[in-house]
Parts: structure tokens; C-alpha cells; sequence
């Protein structure tokens, strides 16, 4: 074996994935198709379930230097959600360009040892029962095989190492075309100078402009014109220009622009995340409209809940005494997360049609997002607090499954409460502590923050079972 894991991919989701194996000790090799980071930015924010996670691993303060504000809520279809509903630390979001995430990642990646190969682009893929074969192709042509025992496909949207599998994208296509574009304006005064969040009936038509600081504009259109578009059609400096001056009441001049690039409303989703020792994660996994500020987020989380899976199947300890692999649990838990995400994308994407039915419609919702009850529902779903996933073993408990706030650095497993002694077995896999405040009984943290066991003190047998399950075998 070159190495233990290969990640195909330095986006958000690769690094992230990358660096969860370095926390474990695992050796791995990003490659990365481009020669260099283009420092362009698709997605804007953080959501508060990511800030969780990534403060679990003390990553977050590195991360809120490099921000530039904070959004005091959410949205949905431009809806404003409000976030001090929920039960966290960072009820807000983070604004701060992806550019900024993976430059971080990547600097901590290298705290880790793990190279990202820039220039490195994955050409294809064979796997047998004892590991996977990569065939790259290097910056200056040549080809080289590097074999790894696992491999990971962060490779975004046309995902190479999604086709290489033969792994079903179902979903639609795009029936609607985008531009993105960051710009800069002769005369930004007359702007709004926060981060406004889109809001298509406050909006001027379909010109969305939010201020990303240093003079720089985030400039979204969708006009008739760019319908008549394909996907990887550049886009010029015309065509800013014209869609600029369908701003009703501010006539900007173009000074420059930065970078634009075109998407649509496609929304597919891989049939399988985990194809033998090879799994699918981020936009390699699923693909929508990045409507409510989801898709970056959704692909790190995608990544804290493989990682730690990847370390234990790289030592061998990812079977337990359960039929399931650990490494299998990736796809039970995250596809329907996907799935979930991709359905309120789509409701979405038509809840912002620019239509005076729908206009009705949004007014309608408007007024029941503005009851508790409904805002903290939707403000759960966007901003990824209330993802639970299924756990065996006592079922009905109010944490089983649901995320618990607590810091875990070293990546282990955390068992709090009074029964922390039975992990004695796992010592080095899981850390023992007192219950959080608020839980009664004791608690098994999974390394991902997500709660895998909970029940009264002294239930030995079946805590001794859920160890096993999710941590292998006790020493
Ligand atoms: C206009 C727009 C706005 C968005 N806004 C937001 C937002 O506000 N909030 C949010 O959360 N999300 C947003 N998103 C979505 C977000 O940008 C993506 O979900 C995110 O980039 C996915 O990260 P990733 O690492 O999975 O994939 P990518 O970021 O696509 O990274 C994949 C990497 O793999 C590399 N690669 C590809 N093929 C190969 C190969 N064969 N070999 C080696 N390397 C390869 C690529 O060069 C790339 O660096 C937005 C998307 C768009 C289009």
C-alpha cells in the first residue's frame, strides 16, 4: 500500500475528510486536479451545526478569524428563519467565503503531514478485496498508479470516481439556469453594505447583490437570456452588464468582474454512498440548488461522519459483532440526510419562481414561518440541528441519536456519566468524563458528536454491546 486512504478532491468535503483521518492517525494522500487554488468562493456561510462541529475539534476560532460577519439567521426561499430558536451556541451564521474554509483546512491539514497533490487528477479506479487502485494522471501528463486500502470520491458534481463505480445519479436535471458572479461596482454607495439575505419580494426582480467587503459584490441573476445557456458556456462581461441594468432602482457601473460561472437547479443524488472500500461524499453524493446556503455544509458534515468510520475499517476495527460494517452506517445515516436536503432545495427553487401565484403562496408561508412553532421546525431542518440519525438500542430515549454539544478534540469516543468505567476496555478509542449538565443516566458520544447509546446507570450488558458496536472490540 502507498497509503491507507486516498482522497480524491481538496474542496471543503475532502479537506475536511482528510483532516478527520490525520486527527485518527491514519495516513492519506489528497489529490487534487488543479494546479493551484483558485481562491473563488461558491458558498458563503457556515451553519450552526457546522460551527458545532467544527468547534468540537477546536477548529472553529482559526475559522471565525477568517470570517467576515455573521448572519443573524437563516432563510428559507428567502424566508428569514430565526435562529435564537434553537438550542445552540452559534445561533446564527457564520458569513465567510469557502475559499477562507479550505484555505484553513488545508493549513491544518498539513499539521497532520497529509499532502495535498495539486495537479493530480484521478483518471480511473479498480478495487479488489484487499484495497483500491487509483490511476492519476500528474501535473506534467504521466501516469502513476497508487494503490491505498480505502478511497474516498470528494471530487464535486461530475464526480470521476462516481462514474469509475458505475454508481446510479438518479434525480432531474436542471430546468433553470443561474449566473454567479463576484463583481466589482464603480459606485457601491448606494448598496446595502450587510449581508443581506436574499429575499425575492424585497428584491429588485431577480438581481440578488450582497456585499462580501473589499468592494466586492455577490451578484446572482436569472434572466431569460442566461436561460438560453449550457451549463460550461462562459460567461461574459456583457452579460453582467446587462443583467445589471435590469436593476430597477440603482443603475451600477461594472468595473470589473472577479469570476462568474454558471448553475442550475439539477437535483440528483448517488444511489449508493459506500461501494466496497470506496465512498462517495459532499457534492460527489449529491447535487441541488444551493438554496438556504446548504451544499458546503452538508458535504463537511457528510465528512465528520465518514472519517472516523474510515480510521476504524483502516485498523480493522470497523466490523464489531454486528452484520453491518461500521464503514456501511455511512450510507444509512447520510443518504436520507441527502434526501432531505435535496427535497426542501427543490421546494425551494420553486417557492422563488418569479410568479405572482407563487407570490401568493410565499405570503402565505411567510406568515406561518413567523409563528415559533414553525420557524424553529424549518430553522432545525436548514441549519442542520436537528438531524438525528437511527440508532439500535433503547428506542424513545430523547438523545439517542441527536447531536451532543461536548468537545472532542482527540477525535475519540466519549462515554459521560456514571457507568464511564465500562469503557475502560476501549481506553484510546473513547474518553470517560461526568454526564453534561441536563443528562440523566450515561451517554455514549460517538467521535462525530452524535449521541450512539443512552440509558440508565447500570444497564452494564447493553452498554457493553453499543461499545462493541461502534468501537470494535475492547481490548
Ligand atoms: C452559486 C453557488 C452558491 C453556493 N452557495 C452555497 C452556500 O452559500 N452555502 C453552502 O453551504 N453551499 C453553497 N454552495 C454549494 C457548495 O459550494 C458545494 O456544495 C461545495 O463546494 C461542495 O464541496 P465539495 O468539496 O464536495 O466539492 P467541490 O467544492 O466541488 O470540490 C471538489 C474538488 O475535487 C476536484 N476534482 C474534481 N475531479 C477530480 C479528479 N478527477 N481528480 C482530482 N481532483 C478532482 C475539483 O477540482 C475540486 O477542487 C453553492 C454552490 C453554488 C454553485
Amino acid at each position: 500500500m502507498d497509503t491507507d486512504v486516498i482522497v480524491v478532491g481538496a474542496g471543503p468535503t475532502g479537506l475536511t475528510v482528510a483532516n478527520e483521518l490525520g486527527l485518527a492517525g491514519v495516513r492519506a494522500v489528497v489529490l487534487e486536479r488543479l494546479p493551484e487554488r483558485t481562491g473563488q468562493s461558491k458558498a458563503l456561510n457556515l451553519q450552526p451545526r457546522t460551527a458545532e462541529m467544527l468547534d468540537m475539534r477546536g477548529w472553529l476560532d482559526p475559522v471565525l478569524d477568517r470570517a467576515v460577519t455573521t448572519l443573524p439567521g437563516g432563510h428559507f426561499a428567502g424566508i428569514p428563519l430565526d435562529y435564537t430558536a434553537l438550542d445552540t451556541a452559534y445561533p446564527y451564521q457564520v458569513g465567510i467565503p469557502q475559499a477562507r474554509v479550505e484555505e484553513f483546512l488545508e493549513a491544518h491539514l498539513a499539521t497532520y503531514g497529509i499532502p495535498v497533490l495539486r495537479g493530480h487528477e484521478l483518471a480511473g479506479l479498480t478495487q479488489d478485496a484487499d484495497g483500491v487502485t487509483a490511476t492519476v494522471t500528474g501535473p506534467d501528463g504521466t501516469g502513476r498508479r497508487l494503490r491505498a486500502a480505502y478511497l474516498v470520491g470528494a471530487d464535486g458534481g461530475r464526480s470521476r470516481v462516481r462514474k469509475e463505480l458505475g454508481v446510479g445519479f438518479p434525480g432531474r436535471d436542471g430546468r433553470y439556469s443561474l449566473v454567479v458572479a463576484d463583481i466589482v461596482l464603480a459606485d457601491d454607495s448606494a448598496l446595502p453594505t450587510d449581508w443581506r439575505l436574499p429575499n425575492p419580494d424585497e428584491d429588485d426582480g431577480d438581481v440578488f447583490l450582497i456585499p462580501l467587503g473589499d468592494g466586492v459584490h455577490r451578484f446572482l441573476f436569472a434572466g431569460p437570456e442566461q436561460q438560453k445557456h449550457d451549463k460550461d458556456d462562459p460567461v461574459t462581461d456583457d452579460e453582467v452588464r446587462a443583467a445589471l441594468a435590469t436593476a430597477k432602482r440603482f443603475r451600477p457601473q461594472l468595473l470589473e468582474v472577479r469570476w462568474a460561472s454558471r448553475f442550475t437547479d439539477a437535483a440528483r443524488q448517488a444511489e449508493r454512498y459506500v461501494s466496497g472500500r470506496v465512498a462517495l461524499a459532499g457534492d460527489a453524493a449529491h447535487v441541488h440548488l444551493p438554496a438556504g446556503g446548504q451544499g458546503m455544509n452538508l458535504g463537511v458534515q457528510d465528512a465528520f461522519n465518514l472519517g472516523w468510520k474510515l480510521a476504524a475499517a483502516v485498523r480493522g476495527r470497523g466490523q464489531g459483532r454486528t452484520p453491518e460494517r461500521l464503514l456501511d452506517t455511512y450510507h444509512s445515516e447520510r443518504h436520507p440526510v441527502g434526501a432531505d436536503v435535496l427535497a426542501n432545495t427543490r421546494a425551494q427553487g420553486v417557492m422563488m419562481w418569479p410568479d405572482d401565484d407563487v407570490r401568493a403562496l410565499r405570503g402565505i408561508l411567510g406568515g406561518l414561518l413567523a409563528m415559533p412553532e414553525a420557524n424553529r421546525r424549518i430553522a432545525g431542518m436548514i441549519s442542520g440541528i436537528d438531524i438525528r440519525y437511527d440508532m439500535p438500542g433503547a428506542p424513545g430515549h430523547p438523545l439517542l441519536g441527536a447531536r451532543l454539544p461536548v468537545r472532542l478534540t482527540a477525535g475519540r469516543g466519549a462515554l459521560l456519566g456514571p457507568d464511564g468505567g465500562a469503557a475502560l476496555p476501549w481506553a484510546g478509542r473513547v474518553d470517560m468524563g461526568p454526564a453534561p449538565e441536563g443528562v440523566a443516566g450515561t451517554v455514549l458520544v460517538r467521535p462525530d458528536g452524535y449521541v450512539c447509546w443512552a440509558g440508565p446507570a447500570g444497564d452494564g450488558a447493553s452498554l457493553r454491546a453499543a461499545l462493541e458496536r461502534w468501537f470494535g472490540p475492547g481490548d
